[in-house]
């Protein structure tokens, strides 16, 4: 059986007169990949010409630069907003160091930010076992909770900013949960061609995916009991982006202790390679499709993010990502796969 997952590289090249050459011809290589689900492109170039920038974490707790948090503990049950009892009896949900609030800038009906620890700087590896998994463990139980509350919102996701490069406002480690009706256009793109390639193919795009990476060997990194982890044919990020998927889950109540157990195994492998990289700073997200459906698979994404220099703090977006809607990468999926097939 021919795959129906195409892998498609333009490789292509560019030749100019080199400065540091004497002006000779000098010519440098690109491509640009289509990712096999949604169609989209993406761009990888400048291969290994950006390295991550070190973060002074420490500079964070300092007076000056830490200011007013409201997710500290002394300040948290003053200053942060609390659930109505018809979504969370008693305002918040707790377990252990993990805390989910409402968030105080709701971006959706159900917007729920979930505080993951005491402390207001916490650095990779001090992100432990426990840590990762009360947190993810009470942002599902709380999306869970709200679709029983709201059946008719369909969309169920958990969004990360960790660290100033993501774009975190905050310092303080938290992650976002939503149910909504709106999930934003990956999410959505990813949904619709999902349901197109089941009805042209009878078969689920995710599984066929594993299945095809497993065997090309490229980009399949490991498997953690009901987790499967790749390098993404098309990266997100800059430096490189790594998707998890769940083939045998649909939707957020089919989500376990299990489940929560595997991704938080796979993510603290994630972390080692990013602390051994100079990694301090990353999004990630995780998606769960409507209920009823076997076409689109729960699956999470994590892209590490930099500034490009600690001169200017100039971030590792610019107008390909804000107005060409164009990731563009500058490490190989297959390079990254091989990178972090060492920590698996
Ligand atoms: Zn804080």
């Amino acid at each position: 059986m021919s795959s129906r997952i195409h892998f498609q590289v333009f490789e292509s090249e560019s030749t100019f007169l080199h400065p540091r050459t004497s002006f000779s011809p000098t010519t440098e290589r690109f491509e640009v990949r289509i990712d096999p689900l949604t169609g989209r492109t993406g761009h990888f170039s400048h291969f290994g010409a950006i390295k991550p920038q070190k973060l002074n974490l420490e500079s964070y707790a300092t007076p000056e630069i830490k200011g007013f948090c409201p997710f500290c503990l002394e300040n948290r049950d003053r200053v942060t907003p609390k659930f109505t009892d018809d979504v969370v009896a008693g305002g918040r949900l707790v377990r252990n160091e993990a805390c989910l609030i409402p968030n105080l800038f709701p971006y959706d009906i159900h917007s729920g930010v979930l505080i993951m620890t005491d402390h207001h700087v916490v650095p990779l590896d001090n992100l432990s076992e426990e840590r990762l998994f009360d947190s993810v463990f009470l942002g599902v139980d709380f999306l869970k909770k709200i679709k029983a509350i709201n059946p008719e919102l369909p969309y169920h996701l958990m969004t990360w900013n960790y660290m100033p490069p993501s774009g975190g406002g905050l310092v303080h480690p938290h992650q976002q949960y939503f149910a909504t009706p709106n999930p934003g256009n990956q999410f959505l793109d990813e949904l619709k061609s999902s349901e197109v390639f089941y009805k042209a193919n009878g078969s689920n795009y995710w599984s066929e995916l594993i299945e095809v990476e497993h065997k090309q060997g490229e980009r399949f990194i490991g498997q953690i009991g009901t987790s499967y982890w790749l390098s993404s044919f098309v990266s997100l990020g800059l430096l490189g982006e790594i998707l998890c998927v769940f083939p045998d889950v649909f939707d957020v109540t089919r989500f376990t202790e299990r489940h929560v157990k595997d991704l938080v195994a796979g993510l603290l492998k994630i972390f080692k390679y990013y602390i051994s990289t100079d990694i301090y700073s990353f999004n990630a997200s995780l998606f769960f499709g409507p209920e009823g459906q076997r076409s689109f698979a729960c699956h999470f994404r994590i892209a590490a993010r930099t500034f490009l220099n600690m001169r200017d703090y100039a971030p590792d977006l610019n107008f390909f990502q804000a107005l060409l809607g164009e990731p563009v990468s500058v490490i190989r999926p297959e390079e990254l796969c091989i990178a972090l097939k060492e920590y698996f």
